[in-house]
């Protein structure tokens, strides 16, 4: 790890000023895998920056769209995900995009679309991408289906994905319900069994009759406006694949970093996280100063040539800002999260916005049990206050075919 400092070090072409050396150690190490994005005979590649190993029983629900919680990512990181697949014809050259920018993404697989085609099951697996569900049929309703029917639709869609793998692997262990049409007693179910419910932090709408460049323009759009995050894609669609190489470029050119997501096993353990890097708005500096000690301590313990820069020195807010800067990036608004400062129902209909109280819930177990199922809307209106686990109301997405 220290030799990779200190070709991260060199790669920057490091001046011993404090200022330049604070700079360059932010950027190796909220990019930690730089250098992996390395894409041999293809210069231009987005690269996958890091791998980030979750726990589903850890953190059984997330994606700021519907929950108060999400992925722990850093600022800049985009996590790609594609629902529906696999289907050859568009599937194929989504596999083919990817694997030209060496960008990794999780796909949540359809049973029925596995079943027909088990081949695009593996290669997906082979691509080194994470294999994931999304129902055996794609129902539309399950927020209102009999919870015996939705537990079926989960355990079925999983049986057919295993089942393709063919060599006695189970998919991982993320489910995404399809149009986003979660309810209680479903995520209830999936945590039950150690099943990670990913919703997701933005769409570029890609399921809808518009064009590639509506969806290029979306999925920019909404990235930049929160800065990091999940983004939703579908690999069957015509108009995803001639937008997927475009969103790349255009993620790398302003300084964006592919993250890649695996479940937690025996043998490879979560990524360590700070509770709030969960929480859908962490007070940033918060979590910049609560990882920031480990660096110099790290690095500079074993060597006098390179001084430490001294915590206070260093103003994470400024850095923070000189590294977007330096990217080209238009400077954010000084307040990061300005979805807070006015929390509004509409807006809720384009981008989930939490209410101010969210903030005030400490982190809890009962995070299933407070979802905003239909039957309880009403009430959550009027006591939004008070039922804040869930970020918001459901946003009204279909997403899916
Ligand atoms: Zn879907």
């Amino acid at each position: 790890m220290i030799a990779s400092v200190f070709a991260c070090l060199r790669k920057l072409s490091c001046k011993p000023s404090r200022a330049a050396l604070g700079l360059g150690m932010l950027a190796c190490f909220t990019a930690p895998g730089a250098m992996a994005a390395d894409c041999p005979g293809h210069p231009d590649a987005i690269g996958t920056s890091r791998t980030l190993v979750v726990d589903p029983r850890e953190h059984p629900i997330i994606g700021s769209m519907q929950y108060a919680k999400t992925l722990p990512l850093a600022d800049h990181e985009v996590v790609l995900t594609f629902d529906d697949g696999p289907l050859p014809k568009y599937s194929n050259q989504i596999l083919a995009i990817l694997a030209a920018h060496c960008a990794k993404a999780t796909f949540f697989l359809v049973g029925g679309q596995a079943k027909a085609n088990p081949e695009g099951v593996r290669k997906v697996r082979d691509a080194g991408h994470t294999v994931a569900t999304h129902t055996q049929n794609h129902p539309t309703n399950m927020q209102r289906m009999p919870i015996e029917r939705a537990r079926q639709e989960m355990d079925d869609g999983i049986a057919s994905v295993t089942a393709a793998l063919g060599d006695g692997t189970a998919p991982a262990p993320f489910f995404r319900i399809p149009g986003l049409s979660r309810a209680d007693a479903m995520e209830e179910y999936a945590a039950s069994k150690g099943i990670q419910v990913w919703s997701a932090d933005f769409p570029a709408d890609d399921w809808r009759h518009v064009s590639p460049q509506r969806v290029y323009d979306l999925a920019i759009q909404r990235i930049e406006a929160k800065g990091k995050g999940i983004l939703l894609l579908h690999d069957i669609q015509p108009r995803t694949v001639i937008a997927l190489p475009r969103i790349l470029q255009t993620l790398k050119a302003r300084g964006y970093r592919i993250v890649h997501v695996v479940p937690a096993t025996p043998e490879r353990p979560a990524t360590p996280t700070e509770p709030q890097q969960w929480q859908l708005h962490p007070a940033s500096e918060t979590v910049a100063i609560s990882r920031w000690p480990k660096i110099p301590n790290f690095v500079f313990a074993d060597t006098a040539a390179l001084p430490a820069p001294a915590l206070s020195n260093l103003d994470w807010r400024a850095t923070a800002s000189a590294k977007r800067g330096i990217r080209g990036v238009p400077l954010p608004p000084q307040l990061l999260w300005p979805q807070m400062a006015q929390p509004q129902e509409s807006a809720v209909v384009a981008l989930a916005v939490p209410a101010a109280s969210v903030f005030a819930i400490p982190e809890s177990t009962r995070v299933t049990m407070l979802g905003a199922s239909p039957a309880r809307r009403g009430s959550q209106t009027a006591e939004a206050s008070r039922e804040t686990e869930v970020a918001a109301k459901p946003v009204p997405v279909r997403a899916g075919k």
